[in-house]
């Protein structure tokens, strides 16, 4: 599947947000919004006209499809599987969200940021209930271990990212063992346990979609 290769940098100029694409860098004083450089083509002073409904229901779903590194296909995707599960659509959407691989991946601190998650997946080094998977998208259940592979223990990108992130501990739904770089996805989140992503308003994703 196409991805986006340009300067991720830009995604979050454009959204006047920390979408934390770049692991390391969106902590240190090299992060463009830290140094509050507008997109181009933006007010310097950060002024927004005002914009439309669609217009912020557009912006608030490139936010999370950017935020979990996806393209719009299989984002739309995963939104139509969360309109058919029971329960509130955007919660469903978020659940499904977390539950991917390559987001369970980062959230264990196994890589700084979701795109070496998935670059990690992708190459092999991560193995669920034993078995090793190299689908990003693929999505964990309750009570699965996810683990770096055993042939994979020694690299250093995964390495640093444990000692960097790992003190920080992992979400609730989560259980880690730095030691053993193996983690277990205990339950899935509720919306309001994604704390981070709080400022996200899915209904206006909802929304979007519902046009
Ligand atoms: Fe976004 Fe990270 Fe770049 Fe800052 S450093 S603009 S948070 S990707």
């Amino acid at each position: 599947m196409a991805r986006y290769t340009g300067p991720v940098c830009r995604l979050c100029r454009a959204e006047g947000k920390k979408l934390m694409l770049k692991g390391d860098r969106c902590k240190s004083d090299k992060c463009a919004i830290n140094r509050r450089r507008p997109a181009p083509g933006k007010d310097p002073k950060g002024r927004i006209g005002k914009r439309s409904d669609y217009g912020i229901q557009l912006r608030e779903k490139q936010k999370l499809k950017r935020i979990y590194g996806m393209q719009e296909k299989q984002f739309s995707l995963f939104f139509e599987r969360a309109l058919r599960m029971a329960g509130i659509t955007g919660e469903n959407l978020f659940v499904l969200l977390e539950r991917r691989l390559d987001n369970v991946v980062y959230r264990l601190r196994f890589a700084s940021s979701r795109s070496q998650a998935r670059q990690i997946v992708l190459h092999g080094h991560i193995t669920v209930n034993g078995k090793r998977i190299n689908v990003p998208s693929c999505l964990v259940k309750a009570e699965d271990v996810i683990e770096v592979r055993e042939g994979s223990k020694g690299l250093v990108v995964i390495k640093e990212s444990l000692k960097e992130f790992g003190k920080s501990g992992v979400m609730p739904w989560l259980n880690l063992d730095p030691d053993a770089m193996k983690g277990t996805f205990l339950v899935p989140p509720r919306r309001s346990d994604i704390t981070d992503l709080a400022d996200v308003k899915e209904q206006m994703i909802v929304e979007y979609y519902s046009k």
